[in-house]
């Protein structure tokens, strides 16, 4: 098997599970409960939240945990809209975020938010410039992704957390690719709310953070007991916070090594294509300047499920477009937005690269590649 699907979701790694076992088995209790058993389960979110905190540079107090990168993102744009909204009722944005941004903000609008969604050049960059043409003195909230999960894109994040603590607006970024994987430090980039997932960092499913700095007026989604300095109710998932803590520390242990190795493979599957394979596309970034583990090829005149089946075949799992919006008909939101022709998108696959291949699965994806893409464009012209 050759996984290269990690921006969908990864592999939990072996030190995450034996923890994760040990709190199912005996730390069973929770964290709200007066007694013993109550207070080491609080001494072990504790760590967990100690150990996310430090992933990212932030205070302790800032991690809320929550459902994952989906939930944060609601309780981010809802939280602070509607707590904000005596003061303004606008809201910048991009075209290629997350269905989890892209549907809350409709859901803002549909309530009386007014939207600009930045357009992007033809690597999946927003302007600086549009953003700061953008802002009024109604505008409350930006909120712009750190990595395209798509086609990597990285944004400029740090430029954009200086324009809007300048102009006292919060800027919120979903992190969920990014983190373990560019550099994210909610202080010197002036990160106001950041949205993380413990499933793209080799964590359990079910459980991610917000990070929200202390200046942050925001509103809970959910109510009930109050935990979670009553922004998120409900008992915590102990295992999934535990596991995701866990991750979150082997992430910034080995961001340097993970980070070359995975740039190094992702180059290496590049550059085996484009020497192998007539007519590619690379969709987004230069391989360089993309996030270490997100290439997007189109492959001319193959569609990409059909391309996807075949890899499949032979052990090789890909994506086309982003996993979370390929089941549902319709084209991807972001290869049209960077001005992909019709017939590109249509043939586009992500490979997403994680700390498990290695340099063996990335010639073979090549080979069985060639071997494939020439097959479906030959059977195709018959
Ligand atoms: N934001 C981005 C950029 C993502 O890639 C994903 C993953 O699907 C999410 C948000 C949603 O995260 P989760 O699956 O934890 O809800």
């Amino acid at each position: 098997e050759v996984y290269l699907d990690n921006s969908a979701t990864t592999r939990v790694r072996k030190e995450v599970i034996e923890k994760m076992v040990e709190v199912l088995e005996n730390e069973y209790g929770n964290p709200s409960s007066l007694h013993l058993k109550g207070y080491q389960a609080e001494k072990l979110m504790k760590e967990a939240r100690e150990n996310v905190a430090k992933l990212i540079n932030g205070d302790i107090e800032g991690i809320v945990f929550t459902s994952g990168g989906t939930e944060s993102n609601n309780l981010a744009l809802i939280g602070v809209a509607e707590s904000l909204r005596k003061k303004g009722n606008h809201i910048i944005s991009s075209a290629i975020e997350h269905p989890s941004v892209l549907n809350v903000l409709k859901y803002l609008e549909e309530n009386g938010f007014e939207v600009t969604y930045l357009t992007v050049d033809k690597t999946g960059k927003v302007d600086v410039k549009d953003l700061k043409r953008a802002i009024t003195d109604k505008t409350i909230l930006i909120s712009i992704m750190a990595v395209n999960n798509e086609i990597g894109t990285i944004e400029p994040i740090e430029e954009i957390g200086e324009i809007a603590k300048e102009r006292g607006i919060i800027f919120h970024v979903d992190a969920t690719q990014a983190v373990g994987k560019i550099n994210i430090d909610v202080k010197k980039q002036n990160l106001d709310m950041i949205s993380l997932s413990s499933h793209k960092i080799h964590g359990p499913k079910g459980v991610g953070a917000l990070y929200i700095d202390k200046s942050v007026k925001i509103r809970p989604i959910i109510f009930g007991g109050g935990q979670e300095k009553n922004l998120r109710s409900g008992t915590e998932n102990m295992p999934g916070i535990v596991g995701f803590g866990v991750a979150s520390k082997l992430a910034k242990e080995n961001f340097h090594g993970n980070v070359s190795k995975l740039m190094t493979l992702k180059k290496r599957l590049y550059q085996g294509i484009v020497s192998e394979i007539k007519d590619v596309h690379l969709n987004g970034p230069n391989v360089e300047e993309g996030a270490p583990h997100i290439l997007n090829i189109s492959f001319a005149g193959v569609r990409g499920e059909v391309l996807l089946h075949a890899l499949e075949e032979k052990g090789i799992y890909v994506s086309t477009g982003s996993a979370c919006s390929s089941k549902k008909k319709g084209q991807s939101h972001v290869l049209k937005a960077i001005g992909l022709k019709e017939d590109l998108i249509e043939s586009a696959i992500r490979f997403s690269i994680g700390i498990f291949n290695t340099e063996e699965e990335i010639d073979y994806t090549i080979s069985v590649l060639e071997e494939k893409v020439n097959f479906l464009r030959k059977y195709k012209r018959r």
